[in-house]
């Protein structure tokens, strides 16, 4: 039996292929429909246009990527997706028609379903999964089994202690950890804290994406999709100035962190944000989804950048396979280095595809992470001390680790978070990106500091965790 954790795109794609390849699987998660796959709206980058190739992919990516891009890992995912996708086709889902741009593409190669695409894929794969028969358990993994770097099996909250000799870690990222956040509440980490413990290698924790354009409506955090600038709107501040093309000559179409930057840049001038939607023709159609809000709330709305995307994780090779024998990681749980610094939008759920759908290519014969490269692997001891609340950690990670950050605040946040309760996953999970972000004395993707504002590491290097014994 092989056992998946997390019932987001990664994991249902994982179940499905692996399910119809003949294994037998158990999909195990904490909230069945929860996880950010099915907020996700843009859609999935795969370069099946006329005048696309993967080559222009996989070089729009590193360029994003910002010189910490695995290009292995790149050419696997930018290669591979146009065969994953048309797998996902006969598997019987359907794109809507057309290719949308997004910001930091030269090509339109968004796929799409309505402006809703991954409630809509994910939904799909979750009924498909229900139909095939694959078992699908409500509960939450809270400790792996690891034996002479062996996984051996886990323990969740409901079900206790199993056996296990394949766990597919599939739980997402920790974008909840932050006071300001576009992601659901089932993503804090616990993925990446569990492995830590027993041994696996973290990796590019200081990295975590801001999403420039999150608005609310009723009072909710309410993402406006990165499509929208593809489209042609424009970010205006309160005194009616299109500010983006002094930060940037693309504009609106600057890459994410930079977008993220100029608007906080401009709330800290004191200028609230507005995105106008009113040059898009045909919104309705477009738009579906976000049309009936707009006819409550306007064309014209504030916006705020909020914790999107988390980059690092549990260190992967391309066939998703971790330093633990038996343990597996994809999606946004893992770090496979396609990112890089920064990622490039609609390329996560490219990801999650690619890991997910191949793996039955890789499930019998484990070849395993190899550490060769992780020489200068910064060792973490494990603490019991004070307990935070998540809304501390919230508020202490937006001011400290948040879209600008100083080794004042970082060394502050570290060593709130070394004095408290690590077996806590939010707390261990925060210490990790707080002490990678105090490490990194540069700026480089997502990762600004004041105090070092250039870039100015070797590039490729990057920061492995792992726990001290
Ligand atoms: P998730 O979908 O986050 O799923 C994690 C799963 O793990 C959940 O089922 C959860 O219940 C489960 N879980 C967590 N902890 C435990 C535990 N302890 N035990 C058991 N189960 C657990 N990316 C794109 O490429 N294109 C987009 O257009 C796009 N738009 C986005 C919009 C929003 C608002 C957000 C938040 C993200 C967006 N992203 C987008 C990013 C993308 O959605 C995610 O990176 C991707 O969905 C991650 O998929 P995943 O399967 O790895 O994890």
């Amino acid at each position: 039996m092989i056992y998946i954790f997390g019932s987001g795109l990664a994991g249902l794609s994982a179940a499905i292929s692996l399910h119809k390849s003949g294994y037998k699987v158990t999909v195990i998660s904490k909230k069945i429909d929860g996880g950010s796959s099915y907020w996700a709206k843009g859609g999935i980058a795969a370069a099946v246009g006329n005048e696309d190739s993967p080559e222009l992919h996989l070089s729009d990516t590193l360029k994003v990527g910002d010189g910490l891009c695995d290009v292995k890992s790149v050419d696997y995912v930018t290669r591979e997706i146009r065969y994953v996708i048309s797998t996902v086709e006969k598997w019987g889902f359907r794109f809507d028609e057309g290719l949308r741009l997004e910001g930091g593409h030269s090509k339109r190669r968004i796929l799409h379903k309505t402006d809703e695409t991954g409630r809509e894929i994910t939904s799909f794969l979750l009924n498909l999964a229900k139909k095939e028969g694959i078992n699908l358990v409500e509960d939450k993994l809270l400790a792996l089994k690891v034996k002479d770097c062996e996984v051996v099996g886990f323990v969740t909250e409901k079900g206790g202690s199993f056996d296990a000799e394949k766990v597919v870690l599939a739980t997402g990222g920790y974008g909840y950890l932050f006071k300001f956040t576009s992601n659901p509440s089932t993503n804090v980490g616990d993925g990446i804290a569990i492995a830590f413990r027993t041994g696996a290698l973290v990796s590019d924790m200081e990295f975590v994406q801001f999403h420039p354009t999150v608005t609310t409506f009723d009072g909710k955090a309410y993402l406006l999709t990165e499509t929208l600038r593809g489209e042609g709107v424009i970010l205006l501040n309160e005194k009616g100035e299109r500010f983006t093309f002094n930060y940037h000559s693309k504009g609106e179409l600057a890459p994410r962190d930079v977008l993220s930057r100029a608007i906080y840049d401009q709330y800290k001038k004191g200028y609230i944000v507005y995105i106008d939607l009113s040059p898009i023709e045909d919104f309705d159609g477009k738009f579906p989804v976000l049309s009936k809000y707009i006819k409550r709330y306007g064309k014209k709305l504030q916006v705020f950048p909020g914790a999107h995307y988390t980059i690092g994780g549990i260190r992967i090779n391309v066939r998703g396979e971790t330093n633990i024998k038996g343990l597996y990681a994809i999606g946004e749980v893992s770090d496979s280095g396609l990112h890089g610094a920064n990622r490039l939008a609609s390329n996560s759920l490219a990801e999650d595809l690619v890991y997910g759908v191949n793996l039955p290519m890789y499930i019998d014969n484990w070849e395993g992470l190899s550490v060769d490269d992780a020489k200068e692997t910064v060792e973490v001891k494990l603490s019991g001390g004070n307990s935070l609340s998540l809304d501390e950690i919230g508020e202490y990670n937006w001011n400290y680790l948040g879209i600008v950050r100083n080794g004042e605040g970082l060394s502050k946040l570290v060593k709130v978070y070394e004095s408290a309760d690590l077996n806590d996953n939010a707390t261990l999970v925060s210490l990790l990106s707080a002490k990678g972000a105090l490490l990194r004395t540069e700026s480089r993707g997502t990762h600004y500091r004041e105090d070092y504002p250039n870039k100015s590491w070797e590039d490729g290097k990057r920061i492995y965790f792992v726990v001290s014994r």
